[in-house]
């Protein structure tokens, strides 16, 4: 069972004309050269706390904040959010498929149509411009501590080091059901200097989550010396992480059957001490853990289909 939502969703009718020709999508211009920084909420659609961090930094004029560059503000999958219900608040993740998987230029060059495709293509050309991309999403699990996902490359977890928080960086291999955002080239390029960091911002509904959202957002914007740090110190709602680990996806376990099942209680960042040890049944067949001190990375707490992702496997750097 899950908690129900602390967060409500915010009313970004205000914000729905934008002033790029696209809806949903703000692109505020200092005047003065710098980088282009992209915020981006609501890849998924029932993803409250980027919303509301986005909706909060437009609310505050931001844009009379920038001393230097460009700032990109996009509310990605609007129609799935529009369908947010409290009542089933999981129902509007996205509405013809997941969002985050489309991202490869064969797909969004492709014959393919959906929704989230649609919305992929418009938004794209905001996303080529960003020298800096941040996308901001939450978990299914009840207290799940925020991790930031910096792709395949150690370039981006330099990035997440430099704004000091969320207390653990993920460094993976990416998803083989379909290429992210924050994995497109450039991005995933290590002689690129682009670089781009999803934050999962803690869990789905929780006032915990937004507050990361907007804590990471006002981090970006001083670290990329967009705004005077002592505009977004004094707005910060949380204290920097005291540590910052970086967390390895070594592999990940699809569930090969309808009934994949964990055989014990499991939570996001679990550390499996000793190789061998019994995790899953999946089909009849028994999975145990690769190596020792295995972490857990947001295992699923809901039924699988064959094919899809029930937990990633890492470890932390020493
Ligand atoms: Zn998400």
């Amino acid at each position: 069972m899950h908690t129900p939502p602390d967060l409500l969703p915010p009313d970004l009718s205000p914000h729905a004309a934008g002033n790029t020709g696209t809806p949903y999508v703000h692109l505020l211009d200092s005047g003065r050269p710098g980088p282009t920084v992209m915020l981006q909420a609501l890849m998924h659609g029932n993803e409250l706390c980027g919303a509301i961090a986005l909706d909060r930094l437009l609310r505050e004029q931001v844009g009379a904040q920038l001393r230097r560059g460009r700032l990109i503000l996009a509310f990605a999958n609007i129609e799935a959010f529009l369908r947010f219900d409290a009542a089933h608040p999981f129902d509007s993740r996205c509405v013809d498929e997941d969002m985050n998987r489309v991202w490869a230029d064969a797909v969004l060059q492709g014959p393919r149509d959906s929704l989230e495709l649609r919305r992929a293509r418009a938004l794209l050309p905001f996303v080529e411009q960003a020298d800096v991309l941040l996308d901001l999403h939450s978990m299914q699990e009840d207290g799940a501590p925020a991790l930031a996902i910096c792709g395949t490359q150690d370039k981006s977890a330099a990035l997440a080091r430099a704004l000091g928080q969320p207390a653990t960086l993920m460094v993976d291999t990416g998803h083989a059901a379909g290429l992210r955002l924050i994995d497109r080239p450039g991005f995933a390029d290590p002689a690129s200097p682009r670089q781009a960091l999803l934050v999962e911002c803690g869990a789905h509904w929780a006032r915990e989550s937004a507050e990361m959202a907007f804590d990471v957002c006002l981090r970006l914007l001083a670290q990329q010396g967009l705004v005077d740090a002592a505009w977004a110190q004094a707005r910060l709602p949380l204290a920097a992480a005291t540590q910052q680990r970086l967390l390895r996806v070594t592999s990940a376990w699809t569930a090969q059957s309808e009934d994949f099942r964990f055989l014990r209680d499991v939570h996001h960042l679990d550390c499996i001490p000793r190789a061998g040890t019994p995790l899953a049944e999946d089909g009849g067949r028994l999975r145990a853990t690769p190596f020792d001190d295995c972490v857990l990375v947001m295992p699923t707490q809901r039924p699988l289909k064959a094919g899809q992702t029930a937990v990633r496997l890492g470890r932390f750097d020493p």
